[in-house]
Formats: C-alpha cells, structure tokens, sequence
C-alpha cells in the first residue's frame, strides 16, 4: 500500500458528493461490452397472449385435451394394451388441420432416433480402465445390446372418429399426425379414439422414466407405467405445434385435461395412481377402506397394507383381475404404479386451500427407510412449497418406491433409493447418502407437482424452466428439513467446479443440446436463484416475485421471457444483466482485488503535514551501510564546534515562511471547505479486475485497525461504464487494516484466493504416491494354489463391491440416463470440497510419474 498525499483533484470530487466515487479506470479498447444492454434483441416482442410484464396477456388461450382410457396390464407377458378416446379443445385463433400427438414409447423401437443418435460419452471416458466417472460398464453394455432386440414402441390400430370412421394418420418417430377429415375450427372441439399397445421395458436393463422390476427373490414384478398412451402435443402460441421428437432428454410437453381411467390388474395387485379413485368397494377391503379413513386426520402415517399382508401377497399369483377406476381433473398427464408387492402408507394433510392424502406406496426392500421417510417428505414438501408458490391443488400426492431413480408426474412420483440388504447375513443397512438421497429425490419429484406439473413450461424446450426452478425450490424446502441438509445444489459455492470447467452451454439451450446436464439445467439455475434472492433483490422482494410468476402461470404454460419478465416487474428490478450474464453466457464470477492506496487529506498545515512527512522518512528502512556503520565515531562527534544550524534542523523543520503560506491559504478558503480539511477521514483508492466476465456486485468486508469489521454491498451497476475494470473510493473512520471481497462465498466466485487484502495464502494438501510397481512375475503366478468356488466367489463380490455406486453412472449421460443421473445425484460430495481452488481429484489406479 502506497500513501500519498491527497491531490487537489479529489477534493474536487469530494466536494461533489460520493455519488462518483466509482471511477472507470480504463475507457474500453475496441468494441464496448455493455453488461446492462437491455434483452431486448433476444426476448420476443409482447403481445396479446403474453404482456411485456411476463404475465398472460388478455386473449390468452391455451388447448385443452380430455381423455377417456381403458386400459389392462399384463403381467405375464410385461405388456399393456388400451383403447383411449381423447376430446380435444382447440382454443386457439387458428384453424387446425391436423392434430399432433406424442408417442413416447417409441425410442424403445429398436431402429429409434433415441437409439441411433447416442453416442458414447468420450473415447478417453469410454477407454478408461475402471471407476464411476468412465469406462465400459457391464450395465451400459447390456443397455446397447438388449435394445437392439426389444421389440418396444407402440403398436397402433383402429384410429377412429368419433363415429367409428377410421382416420388418416401417420407416424414419424415418436410424433403421430392425425389428418382431420374437416378443418378444426377455433373455438371448436373434436373427439377421436385410438387403441395401442406395447411392450414394457425392464427399467433396470433397459432405463428409461417407467418401466418394471423384476425381483428375483420373490418372482415377483413391480410396474411403473408412464408415456403410456398417445398424448395430445401442445399447441401453443409461441411455438405452434411442439413437435420436436423425443430423444430422451427433452421431456414432456402438454394440455391440461379431465381424466377417467380404468386400469385391469391382476385382482392382488395394488394400484397407485394420478387421480381419485373412484370404486374403493370394488378394489380395496373394508379393513382397507377404514384405514385411509383414519389416514386423513392421522398426525403420523397409518398402514393401509402393511408388510407382513404385503409379504403374505407375494407368496401367490392371483389368475383374476380387478379393474381401479381414477378421476382426476385439470391435469397435464396420468401415470399410475402396480403391484402385488406394495405396502401402502397415508396420512392427510389440510392448510389453507390444501386438503390432500399423502401416500406412499413401496416393497418390502424400500424399508426399513421408506415406512420412515417418505410420507413425512411429501408433507413437508408440499408445506414448503406451498410458501414460495401457491397451494397444493390436487387431493393426492403419491411417492412409490421402484426401479425408476426420480420421475415426476402428476399427483405421483417414482423414486428409487432403497437400503441395502447384506446377501448373507440379511441385514438391511444404508448409508447416509442414501438416507439424505431419498428425502432429496422425493422433495424433489413431490416439487415437480408445482413446476412443470401446473406451471406448465414447454419441457422438450427448456429442462431449466421446470428443473431449474425445482431444484431452487427444493433447496430452499431441504433447509426447512435440517440445518446442514448435505444438498449439492443451491449454495454459491457448490456450482464454482462447474463454473470453471471447459464443456459449458448457456442454460437458455435446448433440452437435447445440453451438456453437462444436471449441472446445467438443475445446479446452476438454481443457484442463479439463490443469488438472486439472497445477494441482488433480498428475501423480500424475491418471494414476492417468484410467487407471483407462480401465480400467473399456475395452469398456463410460461416461456423464458414470461419468468425473466415477471421477476423483473414485480420486484422493481431491471435484471436484464443479471439474466443475461448467468442464462446467456457461460461466464463465470471471478473478481479480483487488485490494488488499494491509501490517501489522507493534506490539511496544508506545515505543522501537521512535515511531522507526517518526517514520520514517513522514519519509516523507511536503515540502509545495509547505515546499519553496520552503528556506533562509529564521527569528526563532528569528535569535534561539535563542527555543528551549525543545519545539524539541528532538517528539510522537515517548519519555518515561519510556510506558516505564511498556510495562513494565506486559508485566507482563499470558504469555511466549509477548511473544515473539510480538518475532518480527519481515511480515503482508499481499491482496483478491481473483473476476470470471470459476470459482473455482479462488490460484497466489501472493512476491516479497521481497532478491529472493527463491517460490511459495505455495492449493486452489480457499478460496472456499467466499464465491465472489466473498476476504481472505488472508500471511505472509513480509522485507518483500514483488511478488505475481502465476498466474505460469505454468496456470488460464486471461481477463485477466492484474489479476493483479499492483504492476501491470503490458500492451505492445501499434496498427495505423494510410491514409486514401486509390483512386477510380473508370472513363474509365481503360476504356481499359485488353485482357490475353491467359495473362496473365488467372496473374491468376486469384494471385487464388485467398489462398482456397486457406480451403476447409476453405468449409460451414457445423454437421455432418460441423464436425467436419471441428475434426479438421483444432487447431495454434496462426502469429502469437504470447501476451499475454492479446485485441487485435482487423486486417482488411485493412477500410474505415478516416473
Ligand atoms: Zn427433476
């Protein structure tokens, strides 16, 4: 730190207010980078159906889709077959020639897209011997081959009119056009019939977000059944007919609708589902029926099937069926879970504009943690939710436990996480990320109700829209959990990994173009989010925008726009940079504090200023020549008739001359202005760089030399005129003896080390690795004894122990994998992580260098 007497040149803008006290260091070279151009060139224009304040306009319409579906599983032969009539509204100001409808099953077909466009995930990833990150899994392996034999995909016949007629259609890939035989007009609705069937996959082999289990033990099948039946595509004002074929990643675009749905399972299964169910006395005993009576006021969960009747099921396979009648309204799909497998738990929950049965719906392998956990997590979420949204509508909201790791439909979720059972001994243990797994993953898939369950965002679009404002909700709703919820996803510092790594897209790309999908689309949205709530607007004024954007388009399908739109107009907040930097770019925060002088304003008093100024020379260092010359005599110490005035006096005496000086001077000054040179203030000149590209705002923590700390915040705008590089003057009372930037981690800032002054040096360890290999000696291999089949086989299974984490990693991160990946893996990682320079992850089969 330099100190310098103040220039006449401050003062001058001291006198001027502080409202210039940040200076533009540089005026920028080239093209100007304005960080706070407004969105304009990319948000599209207003219009009637959708306002300029992010709200739906006065001529919003959106389609409406009912549907009527008959449909039996098959349990045998892991098939499903239906017959649907669907009544579609059109809504719309348009004519319509031609419906679009989904028909997602079909990436099972061996010859699908969704199949041919897969790619492995890097050769290097592909080659690598071992380890959760890479190499060739047995499981991906087996992926690849069965699918090229599994005759999936929907099988379609008899595609009718209201009447019976038959209907011209076609079907490309997993979309279905139905040719009308007369123009749809607006206003209009038409009814249609379509019967189906198709082969389930084995979601363990298979993957995808439904499927079966098979349990080896038991002989016994779990099915969770979705994408089930030809669904209505949405038509929708910005984006016409969404059409844009199923790969795997993007998900599921929608109309809201009626259901009535009639399920025929074998008579002792039991049925979870979307919906109400409607025929209680056909399907359930009266004990049955008493107990989910007693559920809705229960202040704990109650057992509708308990595990022993549940066990005692799954001793015999019933040739008989039984048909579930569900109703459910007002809603953008169904899915429904069977089994003769399942324990059922409830328990009722009632606030406000709630009324809703939680239940729970799991084998005998989920407990002994579901019976715990997972009820209580589907209240808690909806309680959560409910704060930072609007009222859970429906009656029922279901988690069932199978072998999907986290999908979301309405009223109903598949969640996977399950403890583990020790093959010998029987003993069911789990660990803590997988108990900290489970209440995550079913938060998270409860949460999926509110965003995109009712607000309804194209998905096949934008993953963000609905897992982005999920996962920042869910963060919010864990907290509410316990303190120190081990989450990954919300906190600044969490995200600074992915913030510095090379394969980035902005979150504003497609659902199928994304890479690294889970850190884009879930993470680092949801922690724009936190940012935004905790650093840039506040609690306050957060909450109520986010409500209000969920408000809005509750029911109603929102773009991008509508959301930036809609938090903008109601906190009172211009956020186009803000929206811009984190959803636009692939930048990252990284702000440095480069450079801090320190000033004190001259007082012009000789008296004051030759002391500071004789100070300052004191301070300066003895020379090396001075030093060794300490204690030698000197002539004129020998000889002080040798001595004049200049012996007494130095260039830091004050003479009666400067007194003059100063007296005229301030003669010339008003008094305001020689009380300003009285007042005894600290002025620092700080420099920062901003390195990352994102601006945000400077989070200031003074330290003073009386140990004083505060904490001074400066809006993102200070770096408007110039975004690469800043000057701020700060003011304090007493000299300052510490600054650091961003003392709480809040801004995810990449690299923390250049954040203080002084400096700090960032503590680390160093991993040594021996030298030795062990060599091939093969003349003792083969002379090793041979071992028995029991002693090989406890070899083989500690061998495969280490793997048994990776499974999950297993497929290519592209697809329903993806999305598979990013539902089941969002806690932290068990190893503190915390300090922000990422240390290189040590590889344990990594050769040392030699
Ligand atoms: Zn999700």
């Amino acid at each position: 730190m330099k100190r310098l007497p103040i220039v006449t040149s401050i003062i001058a803008s001291l006198a001027l207010g502080l409202a210039a006290s940040a200076i533009a260091a540089e005026p920028p070279a080239g093209k100007f980078d304005d960080k706070f151009r407004q969105l304009d060139e990319l948000l599209p224009t207003a219009t009637p159906y959708r306002t300029a304040s992010g709200a739906p306009g006065h001529q919003y319409w959106q389609q409406r889709a009912d549907y009527t579906i008959r449909a039996t599983l098959d349990e045998a032969n892991r098939s499903i077959s239906g017959t649907e009539q669907v009544t579609y509204h059109n809504n719309s100001p348009d004519t319509l020639t031609y419906l679009w409808l989904q028909l997602d099953q079909n990436i099972y077909q061996p010859g699908s897209d969704a199949r041919r466009v897969q790619t492995a995930p890097s050769r290097e990833a592909w080659m690598k011997p071992q380890g959760e990150e890479g190499g060739a899994k047995f499981e991906g392996v087996r992926a690849v081959l069965t699918g090229r034999e599994f005759d999936g995909g929907f099988k379609l016949s008899n595609i009718r009119t209201a009447g019976g007629a038959p209907l011209k259609y076609v079907v490309n890939g997993t979309m279905l056009r139905i040719d009308l035989p007369s123009p749809l007009k607006p206003g209009d609705k038409v009814s249609f019939g379509i019967d189906w069937s198709y082969k389930i996959n084995e979601q363990k082999v298979l993957g995808g977000r439904s499927g079966y289990e098979y349990f080896e033990e038991d002989k016994n099948a779990l099915f969770e059944i979705a994408q089930w039946f030809p669904r209505m595509a949405a038509y929708y004002d910005v984006a016409g007919w969404q059409h844009k074929q199923f790969l795997g990643s993007g998900e599921f675009t929608l109309e809201f609708g009626d259901y009535d749905v009639k399920i025929t399972v074998p008579a002792d299964h039991i049925v979870a589902s979307t919906g109400e169910l409607q025929n209680p006395g056909d399907v359930l005993t009266s004990a049955q029926r008493d107990r989910l009576a007693k559920a809705r006021t229960a202040s704990k969960p109650v057992l509708i099937v308990t595990q022993a009747e549940a066990e005692a099921a799954e001793k015999s396979v019933s040739k008989a069926t039984k048909t579930w009648h569900f109703k459910a309204k007002n809603v953008r799909d169904f899915a429904f879970a069977s089994s003769r497998k399942f324990i059922w738990d409830a328990q009722g929950y009632k606030k406000d504009g709630t009324s809703v049965l939680a239940m729970s719906y799991y084998p005998k392998e989920g407990n002994p943690l579901w019976e715990r956990y997972s009820t209580p997590s589907i209240i808690h979420t909806i309680e959560q939710y409910n704060k930072y949204s609007f009222d859970y509508p429906y009656p029922i909201a279901i988690s069932v436990n199978g072998p999907v790791g986290g999908m979301e439909y309405p009223m109903i979720s598949f969640n996977g996480p399950r403890p583990t059972k020790d093959k010998k001994t029987g003993e069911l243990t789990y660990s803590q990320r997988t108990k900290y797994g489970l209440i995550a993953v079913i938060i998270h898939e409860v949460g999926h109700n509110y965003f995109p369950m009712i607000v309804n965002s194209d998905e096949r679009q934008w993953t963000w829209m609905d897992e982005g404002l999920n996962s920042f909700v869910e963060y919010l709703a864990v907290q509410a959990w316990e303190k120190d919820f081990p989450i990954g996803r919300g906190d600044p510092r969490d995200i600074t990994a992915y913030m510095r790594s090379a394969n980035q897209v902005p979150i504003m790309t497609n659902s199928e173009s994304l890479l690294q999908f889970g850190n884009n689309a879930y993470a680092k949205p949801a922690t724009a989010l936190n940012i935004l709530r905790e650093t840039i607007l506040g609690r306050e004024l957060f909450d109520h925008a986010f409500r209000e954007y969920s408000r809005r388009w509750k029911f109603k399908r929102p773009t991008p726009a509508d959301f930036f739109r809609t938090m903008e107009d109601a906190s009172g907040t211009d956020l186009d940079w803000f929206w811009r930097g984190w959803f636009y770019t692939t930048d990252a925060v990284d702000i440095s504090l480069d450079n801090i002088t320190e000033f004190n304003i001259n007082t012009r008093d000789p008296e004051i200023e030759k002391a500071w100024q004789r100070a300052r020379k004191a301070e300066e260092p003895v020379s090396i020549t001075d030093q060794r010359n300490e204690g030698m005599e000197r002539r004129i110490d020998r000889h002080p008739e040798l001595k004049d005035f200049y012996n007494e006096h130095d260039q830091f005496t004050v003479t009666n001359a400067d007194r003059n000086k100063y007296r005229e001077a301030l003669g010339e000054l008003e008094p305001w202005q020689k009380d300003l040179l009285k007042q005894g203030k600290y002025l620092y000149l700080v420099d920062f760089t901003n390195k990352g590209g994102l601006v945000m705002p400077l989070i200031l923590e003074i330290t003073l030399k009386s140990g004083k700390k505060y904490i001074e915040r400066v809006p993102a705008e200070v770096w408007r005129y110039s975004p690469k590089k800043v000057t701020k003057l700060l003011v304090t009372d007493e000299p300052m003896t510490a600054l650091a930037h961003d003392p709480y981690w809040e801004t995810a800032d990449i690299d923390t080390s250049n954040n203080a002054w002084p400096r700090k040096a960032t503590p680390s360890r160093l991993e040594l690795f021996k030298m030795e290999r062990k060599p091939n000696d093969m003349m003792k291999d083969f002379n090793a004894p041979l071992k028995g089949d029991e002693e090989a086989a406890n070899g083989q299974k500690n061998g495969a122990k280490a793997d048994a984490k990776g499974a999950d990693a297993a497929t290519p991160a592209n697809g329903a994998a993806a999305k598979q990946q990013a539902e089941t893996q969002q806690l932290k990682d068990p190893a503190p992580a915390q300090a922000a320079p990422a240390r290189p992850k040590a590889e344990p089969n990594a050769e040392p260098a030699r």
